[in-house]
């Protein structure tokens, strides 16, 4: 079969200060770990049958007809550090490509060799970060939150150097696109008002076609940055590097480097090893957003004829996430506790809930999934003082009589919502170091086990484990 993606490259079209034309750098010796065919059927990929072929594909070998390759610039603050000119320093666009139903999406190879974005950088990747990134977004994907999505990776057959020498690999990602809040900080900074106006006009028809405007942009962008928060901390999900040119336009979670689910909750919670003031801690994400939708507030005041106007209005748009986030954050937990009606205290039940968690070493995913059991008791077993869960239960239970369900369909609701099995990292780091060692089994068998996440699985029992004494991962790298 010829392979053939249905490329219509809208960012290619714009004007050329918006990237570098730059081919991917081919590698040694491509080899296929894993390609992802519902996706590529979902995109209205037809893919060669062979896997030399896919491998080389995917590795940036052979350039499928259509692809228009380049590197797009963008800047963004880091760890609020402002950096003016970031861009793609080791990531292809190859262009995107429309779906039967009509929905575009770009298809990006990280890992792909330098572009003139490279900095130090040698523009490659190695196996650790592809396969996490392949495993958490694909989780992800399998929880109903919005995120970016693994086609295919690859090993290149070559080595790179990071905390020793590594196999080095390409990922490749499918995101609705890669504008980011850097995106614009980079044409604002220049004053490049032209470019911000049609770069604004491009991420308007491509993600909040409704929108009028910067405004409504910036309102769309807000909402939808709220919404994802609130789902990243429903299952117990830590960014880790929530920069500004980490954060895309269109809502979807993106640029999974050392990102971490937590085991045992607590709020402070940090995994990045880059992370030294816990800028990016687990309950901190929210107030990193308004941060960086501040930035992109700034970005775009430059296309407001009246400033003053301008700066009133966005500043009442970016003080508005609060609220959002907080109404976004309360239905998560909410439905995590099987209330489908919205009652004075709830909130103050689900917190106080998170609180005892935190005090008593409670495993986020564990303590909600067995209170999702038919016997809700069972959730005890997950607090370092059993007895703490009590009081909280009877008022849980008096809560849920005001439901009007019956037990089956309160389990229903919240096994619905409540992941039994989410990529702990213990087990990310057992499949890094089995495939560095060429074993690719355990990642195909993680994979397996978290397809249906919210499934009943007895046999998968030991994906729902907690990590044991000696397993437990404390900082995870990019
Ligand atoms: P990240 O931390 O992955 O979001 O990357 C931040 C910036 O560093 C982006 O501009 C990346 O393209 C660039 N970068 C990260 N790793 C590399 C690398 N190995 N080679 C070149 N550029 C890189
Ligand atoms: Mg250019
Ligand atoms: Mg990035």
């Amino acid at each position: 079969m010829t392979p053939r993606f249905p490329f219509d490259n809208s960012y290619a079209r714009l004007p050329d200060r918006f990237y570098t034309r730059q081919p991917p750098v081919p590698v040694t010796a491509p080899r296929l770990v894993a390609v992802n065919h519902a996706l590529a059927a979902r995109l209205g990929i037809a893919l060669p049958q062979n896997e030399t072929e896919i491998a080389s594909i995917f590795a940036g070998n052979a350039l499928p007809e259509g692809a228009e390759p380049l590197a797009q610039v963008y800047a963004g603050h880091q760890f609020g550090g402002w950096s003016p000119r970031l861009g793609d320093g080791r990531a292809i666009l190859l262009g995107e490509v429309v779906a039967p139903d009509g929905a575009r999406f770009d298809i990006q190879l990280k890992g792909a060799g330098q572009t003139p974005y490279s900095r130090m950088g040698d523009g490659r990747a190695w196996l650790g970060p592809v396969l996490r990134e392949y495993i958490v977004s694909e989780a992800m994907a399998a929880m109903g939150i919005p995120t970016t999505r693994a086609l295919a990776a690859v090993t290149t057959g070559e080595i790179i150097q990071r905390e020793g020498f590594l196999p080095g690999a390409v990922f490749t990602r499918v995101a609705a696109s890669h504008i980011r809040v850097g995106t614009f900080q980079y044409f604002a900074a220049r004053k490049d008002t032209e470019a911000l106006q049609a770069l604004c006009d491009h991420a308007i028809a491509r993600h909040y076609p409704g929108a009028s405007g910067p405004a409504g942009l910036l309102d769309g962008v807000i909402g939808a940055q709220a919404r994802l928060i609130a789902q990243w901390m429903g299952v117990g999900f830590i960014h880790g590097v929530m920069n500004t040119d980490n954060m895309a336009i269109s809502g979807e979670t993106i640029d999974y480097g050392p990102c971490a689910f937590m085991d045992a909750y607590h709020p402070d919670t940090v995994f990045s090893s880059i992370d030294q003031f816990g800028r990016y801690a687990f309950a901190n994400q929210p107030r990193i957003a308004v941060w960086n939708l501040a930035q992109l507030a700034t970005a775009l005041l430059a296309l407001i004829p009246d400033r003053d106007e301008g700066i009133e209005v966005f500043t009442t748009a970016v003080n508005g996430f609060a609220d959002r986030f907080d109404a976004e954050w309360q239905a998560v937990l909410a439905r995590k506790l099987g209330l489908g009606e919205n009652r004075e205290g709830d909130a103050s039940l689900a917190f106080d809930l998170l609180n005892i968690m935190a005090e008593n070493g409670a495993d986020f995913t564990r303590t909600f999934r067995a209170l999702s059991h038919p016997d809700p008791s069972w959730a005890r077993d997950e607090f370092i003082d059993p007895t703490i869960l009590d009081a909280w239960l009877v008022r849980w239970r008096a809560r849920l009589a005001q439901e009007d369900i019956g037990a089956d369909e309160r389990v229903a609701r919240m096994r619905a919502v409540n992941p039994a099995r989410i990529p702990r990292n213990h087990r990310i780091e057992q499949v890094i170091t089995n495939a560095v060692d060429g074993d690719y089994d355990p990642f195909r068998a993680l994979m397996a086990a978290l397809a249906d996440p919210f499934a009943e699985a007895p046999e998968l029992a030991a994906y729902e484990a907690a990590p044991e004494d000696g397993e437990h991962v404390t900082r995870t790298f990019c």
